[in-house]
């Protein structure tokens, strides 16, 4: 296989599968200043966060990352979100109280996503918290959630590594893949 070929197998969005891709990188960098010129001194940048987006869809790539001076592939991630379909889970997970950090006002949606879910809900998954309940020191948090896998064995098991409490999945669903952008697909 050439090695144009292995790349286009991975760097394409996973949705529309569309190769025209941006990335968007955030820098945070200390520099001393030369006290004669006022100049800041070369230093290193230090990448704080960048995110892959696809042009044509417009959705991030949680697939994709940006290391040093290129995009590449997260290795357990990249061949399930491309080959994969859309799975619609409807599931409850319930975590610590202390794993949510605000439940309530504008901050809730996100906490109680990430608190359910971690990095994956918050990155890779399109979630809606439809409702959540206290218990004692335990929050259940029902949740509707859209990810990508090969079968609906992948996408229980995808669920389940995320989950950062006991998961209950009520249903799973396979959605159709949104149509293939014209001219990403011509390979
Ligand atoms: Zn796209």
């Amino acid at each position: 296989m050439s090695m144009e070929s292995r790349i286009s197998s991975w760097l394409r969005c996973y949705r529309c599968w569309s190769r025209n891709l941006e990335v968007q990188v955030h820098y945070d960098a200390i520099r001393p200043i030369d006290p004669e010129t006022g100049i800041p001194t070369e230093g290193d940048d230090e990448i704080q966060e960048s995110v892959v987006q696809c042009l044509d869809c417009m959705h991030d790539q949680p697939h994709l990352t940006f290391e040093r001076d290129r995009v590449v592939p997260v290795e357990d991630r990249w061949e399930r979100m491309v080959a994969g379909t859309p799975w619609v889970a409807s599931c409850t997970v319930t975590v610590d109280a202390d794993q949510v950090e605000a439940c309530a006002g504008p901050e809730a949606v996100e906490s109680l996503t990430y608190g359910a879910f971690g990095d994956a809900g918050t990155r890779e998954f399109f979630t809606h918290v439809r409702f959540h309940k206290h218990h004692d020191d335990e929050i259940s948090v029902h949740l509707l959630v859209e990810l990508y896998a090969r079968n609906p064995e992948e996408a229980s098991e995808v669920l389940n590594n995320a989950a950062r409490g006991a998961i209950e999945i009520t249903s799973l669903a396979e959605e159709s893949r949104p149509p293939a952008h014209a001219q990403g697909d011509t390979h």
